[in-house]
């Protein structure tokens, strides 16, 4: 894109929102570089940040976009920093700022929801929540300071039993990228009553569609909220280190699949020497219901062979005054900061951190063979192995962190250079990768090539009828569409080049092409 095309665009964004809207200014938009590489590296800069204050100045800008050919990037909070924060994926790029659009619309008591925009932290939903009702909790991550829509759409996690955040929202209203705008479910019916009480409307379900997608901007989520548990029972499990994460796991997935549990567990690897394994989870609901659940969970890890069970018991309303540990705090839907001072302390005062989030079946050998397949990696190249392990009933996600000081360009730079290899052998031996940084996003989905690429081509189609000028967040998740690709040529190619060199069904681990150098892509940007 031209420099005159983007200040036409600029004009016209200007005019249209006001000045105090469009930001150009460069410490400005140096604010919304990826915190957490290099910052000698260079990056795709944006020309602009836009702060669209309703969804009308939304639809506004995407039609700007159109007619400019500009490419935007959306964000809610753009606090993802260890999968690359606001940064967008190609130059010149308007960043579209949703931080304004920070209203909690609806909280229903009765039934246990909320409808929010986008702008909305966790933080202030749970404000708003407290402020509306005694009767309800709400699940956050380890960090609260991002949005409860940009985690929900990047398929983020919490633990509390409403912990798997993309299966807890209800009905999204959207703008797509030719500027209509739509309701999903139970929404699109005009006087419709229940868009955030059922989530199955008529015909085919499009909500899935917008999750970790570039299809369009979400400016409505409902949110399921959970009833405030009269008990919650805070449980910690520790097992000497190595084999027994498998015992650990093959404990936890009975209790998960009957419901025994139903928080989402994390088993972490304490730090040496003396490491141990801990997994950490609640027990939510009526007090004798909790206390028997708790008999059980007793009971099953008694028969693991070096377990220690301690169990905190809460009142409904104990932790909220306080009580408890950072993990205890967020177990119980309560949102903080505490996690920051872990990147601090391993990466320094400019500390930062490359994710990695690989997923395995819940089967002991499997979680055995990831665990050991990522310590190899990460420990050869020099950094520590400290995974956390995000228990569901059929699964783990291996979330490990590769952490570094920011100034330091060979630290940054191994983190980077692991990547890719790390990648192409969990993809390899069977483990997918479900969230990725942004400069590693068409790698990722290259491994997703089951079928000659049948699910890439499927995306493909859809960005290109869905987003037809391709002006929404361009190669996010690996997806281009026939105008970005034709703009951005060799971005693109090599995207494409990357998709064709992935594994393919049945193939031999040594199949699997090597992924290009994303670094040097991102420096090519
Ligand atoms: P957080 O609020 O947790 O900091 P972000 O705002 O960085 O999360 O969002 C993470 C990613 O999710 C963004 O890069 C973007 O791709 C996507 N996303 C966030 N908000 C929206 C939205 N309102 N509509 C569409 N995609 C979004």
């Amino acid at each position: 894109m031209g420099t005159r095309t983007a200040d036409a665009a600029v004009s016209a964004l200007i005019d249209a929102l006001g000045a105090d809207a469009v930001a150009v200014e460069p410490q400005r938009l140096a604010e919304f570089r990826d915190p957490y590489t290099f910052q000698g590296w260079s990056a795709p800069d944006p020309v602009a940040v836009v702060s669209p204050g309703s969804v009308e100045e939304v639809r506004r800008v995407v039609v700007i976009a159109n007619q400019h050919e500009v490419p935007l990037w959306t964000f809610s909070q753009g606090r993802n920093n260890a999968y690359g924060g606001a940064s967008a994926r190609v130059p010149g790029s308007v960043l579209v700022s949703l931080r304004r659009m920070n209203r909690v619309l609806e909280i229903d008591e009765e039934l246990a929801y909320a409808l929010v925009e986008p702008g909305v932290r966790f933080f202030d939903l749970y404000d708003a929540v407290r402020a509306a009702s005694e009767r309800l909790w709400i699940s956050v991550p380890v960090l609260g300071w991002g949005s409860v829509v940009g985690n929900t759409l990047e398929a983020g996690w919490g633990y509390t039993p409403h912990g798997d955040h993309a299966s807890h929202f209800c009905g999204l209203e959207v703008v797509l990228g030719t500027g209509e705008l739509l309701r999903t479910g139970m929404g699109a019916l005009p006087a419709g009553r229940a868009w955030q009480a059922h989530k199955r409307a008529f015909g085919p379900s499009t909500d899935g569609l917008f999750v970790q997608s570039n299809f369009g901007i979400v400016t409505k989520m409902g949110v399921w909220l959970m009833p405030k548990p009269e008990a919650y029972v805070h449980c910690r499990v520790q097992v000497p280190e190595r084999d027994d994460v498998a015992g650990l796991a093959e404990t936890l997935g009975p209790l998960l699949l009957d419901r025994t549990i139903q928080g989402v567990p994390l088993i972490s690897l304490g730090p040496p020497p003396g490491r141990r394994w801990t997994a950490r989870f609640g027990l939510y609901g009526r007090a004798p219901v909790v206390e028997a659940q708790l008999a059980v969970v007793r009971t099953a890890f008694a028969a693991l062979p070096g377990a220690e069970l301690e169990a905190v018991h809460y009142g409904a309303d104990e932790v909220a005054l306080g009580a408890g540990d950072m993990l205890e705090r967020v177990m119980a839907g309560i949102p903080s900061m505490d996690a920051m001072a872990v990147v601090r302390l391993q990466g320094g005062e400019h500390g930062g951190q490359l994710d990695f989030s690989p997923v395995a079946p819940l089967r002991g050998a499997d979680v055995l063979r990831l665990c050991e397949l990522v310590r190899s990696h990460v420990e050869a190249a020099g950094f520590p192995y400290s995974p956390g392990l995000i228990v569901t009933p059929r699964s783990i996600i291996h979330t490990s962190h590769m952490p570094f000081d920011t100034l330091d360009e060979q630290r940054v730079g191994a983190a980077f250079e692991l990547y890719p290899r790390l990648a192409a052998a969990t993809a390899a031996a069977g483990y997918g990768i479900y969230r990725s940084h942004v400069r590693f996003m068409d790698t990722v989905a290259a491994q997703y090539d089951w079928g000659e690429g049948a699910l890439g081509r499927l995306n493909e189609r859809l960005k290109d009828a869905l987003d037809p000028r391709g002006i929404l967040s361009p190669g996010k998740q690996g997806v281009w569409g026939m105008a970005a690709r034709a703009r951005w040529g060799a971005t693109a190619l090599q995207a494409e080049a990357s998709r064709r060199s992935g594994s393919r069904p049945g193939g031999r681990a040594d199949d699997v092409g090597q992924p290009p150098d994303e670094r040097a892509r991102g420096a090519e940007l």
